[in-house]
């Protein structure tokens, strides 16, 4: 049998034994409704309750500031749109990146197309050549009418740390709500919101060896949100409907587990087996790491991310022959109306587009191994040079040599 090994942990991580076990009895056993007042009821909200606590324990905030949701994208709908239905209109303002994920960016898009006649405005902040956004630039787009500020603490196709608690003073300073996309970094780096300064932050189950279809939102106190579903008066009347109870207990357990890891140095071991695997990598001729600029000073990055091109590659081409093989790794390339598109965080990075789409995006999680990365360093460059040979627009020259 093909050996399979996973390298993609940014997509998606696999949902820890651990957690899988702490879920289970909240699927048969313990299947109460959390709002109902019975036993069944009152045994459902005691564990929403602790995967509550364990939530904030990782972020650093109370309980009650916690708001769980069906995942990081609707979380971030709700930091930005909850927000905006207390003010941001026509005329209001609001200031993100150019390198967001797409939760992101498509809410303040929809936000300056359709909200009342002539949309509230928004500002994109660029990228340097490592993806840092510099935190002058923000403070210099605030305008009297700038309402909010979001963005990522670290970014899903690079690993990029943004300066998030510089960003957050700033944003204190001028009285305005600070939001960060948060699910890249959660698990992989620590989180403290009184650090970051930050009113809104956003998590999600399923990138922290948690379950699928379940986040969460920190809303700090005090800070206006009005509710994007409407319903019953869950989630403090902040998110209507039914708990997921067993997701909200994975997420918990994950969080649980995710401290744990900081605790032994998981974090530290990763970047270990991630460097290795880059330097490994960036030896294959014509190749090159997006996130350091063109002096090689590398960005600050969450533990477990690297992001290289290989020029004269097709990087979907590069991901279909190395799935072939076994290894499983992605492209930040999005395919709309049949042609792939270069991703918006490399040529928002100033890539050339063709270089963009040559990138190839490895992610570990905490179930690779170091053979997982022995496997991958096996494969690549054999993979790389034969994808080259069959290219018409590789010098052959380059190939012999
Ligand atoms: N934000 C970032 C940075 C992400 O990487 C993702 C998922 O890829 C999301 C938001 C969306 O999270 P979810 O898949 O839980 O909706």
């Amino acid at each position: 049998m093909t050996r399979r090994v996973y390298l993609d942990n940014n997509a998606t991580t696999s949902v820890l034994p651990e957690v899988l076990e702490a879920m289970r009895p909240y699927f048969s056993e313990h299947f109460g409704n959390a709002s109902s007042i019975h036993r069944h009821g009152q045994e459902t909200r005691a564990a929403v309750e602790r995967a509550r606590e364990s939530v904030a324990t990782l972020l650093g905030c109370r309980a009650s500031e916690v708001v769980f949701t069906s995942g990081g994208t609707e979380a971030d709908n709700l930091a930005i749109f909850g927000l905006a239905n207390f003010g941001l209109g026509p005329g209001e303002h609001l200031i993100t990146s150019t390198v967001e994920h797409h939760a992101v960016l498509n809410a303040c898009k929809h936000l300056a197309k359709y909200r009342g006649m002539t949309g509230c405005e928004v500002t994109y902040i660029p990228v340097d050549g490592r993806g840092v956004v510099d935190p002058a630039d923000v403070k210099r787009a605030i305008r009297p009418s700038t309402k909010l500020i979001t963005v990522m603490f670290a970014n899903n196709e690079t690993g990029v740390v943004q300066p998030v608690a510089e960003i957050g003073k700033i944003a204190a300073e001028a009285d305005i709500y600070f939001h960060t996309d948060a699910v890249q970094a959660a698990g992989k780096i620590p989180i403290d919101v009184n650090k970051i300064g930050c009113d809104l932050l956003t998590i999600s189950g399923h990138k922290i060896h948690g379950p699928q279809g379940v986040g969460a939102l920190y809303v700090r106190k005090g800070t206006p949100l009005e509710p994007m579903l409407y319903g019953g008066s869950h989630e403090r009347s902040r998110r209507a409907g039914t708990e997921n109870v067993p997701g909200i207990v994975g997420l918990g357990k994950a969080a649980e587990l995710a401290i744990v890891g900081f605790e032994r140095g998981d974090d530290f071991k990763m970047a270990a087996a991630r460097d290795h695997l880059e330097r490994e990598l960036l030896e294959i001729e014509a190749t090159g790491l997006n996130g350091a600029d063109s002096n090689g000073e590398l960005a600050p990055r969450v533990p477990n991310t690297t992001n290289i091109y290989f020029d004269g590659i097709e990087g979907e081409a590069l991901v279909i022959a190395l799935d072939l093989k076994g290894l499983a790794v992605s492209t930040g390339a999005a395919c709309s109306s049949g042609a792939i598109e270069p991703s918006h965080v490399l040529v928002a990075m100033g890539l050339r587009p063709d270089r963009a789409k040559a990138s190839i995006r490895f992610s570990l999680g905490k179930q690779n191994t170091a053979e997982d990365v022995d496997f991958a360093m096996d494969l690549i460059p054999e993979t790389v040079a034969r994808l080259r040979e069959l290219s018409p627009v590789w010098p052959k020259s380059a190939v012999s040599r």
